[in-house]
């Protein structure tokens, strides 16, 4: 009995689990210094048009050289920084990186167009973002044209009359929004009638099966078909071999990123040589 009941406790106070929030803790901790110290970077991947292979922009990607445990994704330590409080500075961090960068590649008389920046859940309800983004367009000197904003789907499933507003004003200053991962995102498709697109990001795991799955090519013809009619420039992420590429080309998909291209690379990487 008493060993059942530790296993019932085991259960109930999961170890797995605190440990988990611990590492969370730990990571958070150490991501805090390693933004203070300047320690992270930005990777750029480019988005290129599918017919011809033209760059049209780039996607700003955060990365994290820990000292001792190598480059951790951000698919990792950007939750940890959600949870601890730290994304708004984050992403802050990263906007501003990514708008002096889009600045510079102008300088060198080689826009690579575009720079994308996502934006986290903590940011989009901010009150303060069009000031954060206003800002970080004002020190660099990066025309807002050439910012564009990716914002989850899931976030915009039932968007506050705030974020709406907030979205249309940055709208309005000439930033462009993308919706990014569309299609995992429960949609109710509703919100699509209401928030201020420009692009939709066709969610990687529908390219991924794009050549051994009819189904998943349907869903795929079907999200290019709703973001045409709709107006919105439709983008593919994830693309990684020749043949997801020429179907998503047959299919009507007019832009893509993914390593078949490009992989995320420094800044230094994309520059043009002397
Ligand atoms: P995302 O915004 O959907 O970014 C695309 C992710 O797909 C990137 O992963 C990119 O490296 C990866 N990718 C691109 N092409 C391919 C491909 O052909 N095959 C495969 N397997 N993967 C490909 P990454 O850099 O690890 O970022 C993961 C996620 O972390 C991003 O997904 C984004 O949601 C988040 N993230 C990254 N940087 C930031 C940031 O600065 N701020 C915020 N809020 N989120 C960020
Ligand atoms: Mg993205
Ligand atoms: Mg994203
Ligand atoms: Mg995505």
């Amino acid at each position: 009995y008493e060993a059942k009941r530790e296993g019932v406790r085991c259960r109930f106070f999961s170890p797995e689990l605190t440990e988990r929030a611990r590492e969370q803790v730990v990571l958070a901790g150490e991501l805090r210094h390693a933004l203070a110290e300047g320690q992270l970077a930005v990777h750029y991947q480019p988005q290129v048009e599918l017919r011809g292979g033209a760059g049209v922009g780039v996607e700003a990607l955060a990365r994290w050289p820990h000292p001792e445990r190598g480059w951790i994704s951000p698919a990792s330590f950007i939750p940890a920084a959600e949870q601890a409080g730290l994304v708004d500075w984050l992403g802050a961090w990263v906007l501003e990186q990514a708008c002096a960068q889009g600045r510079a590649w102008l300088d060198a008389g080689r826009p690579l167009g575009r720079v994308a920046v996502n934006v986290a859940a903590p940011q989009l309800h901010n009150p303060e973002l069009g000031e954060q983004v206003a800002a970080a367009l004002a020190r660099t000197g990066l025309p807002p044209a050439y910012l564009e904003l990716e914002i989850t789907e899931s976030l915009m499933v039932s968007p506050h009359a705030a974020v709406v507003e907030r979205l249309e004003a940055l709208r309005r200053r000439g930033v462009r929004i993308a919706v990014d991962d569309f299609g995992t995102g429960y949609s109710a498709l509703s919100y699509l009638k209401d928030l201020p697109i420009d692009r939709l990001k066709i969610d990687r795991s529908f390219v991924g099966g794009l050549a051994e799955q009819e189904r998943m090519r349907a869903i795929t013809r079907a999200i290019i078909a709703l973001g045409r009619s709709l107006g919105y420039e439709v983008l593919a992420e994830g693309i990684e071999t020749e043949r997801e590429h020429q179907i998503l080309l047959a299919e009507g998909c007019r832009y893509g990123q993914g390593f078949r291209f490009a992989r995320p690379m420094p800044p230094q990487a994309l520059s043009p040589g002397p």
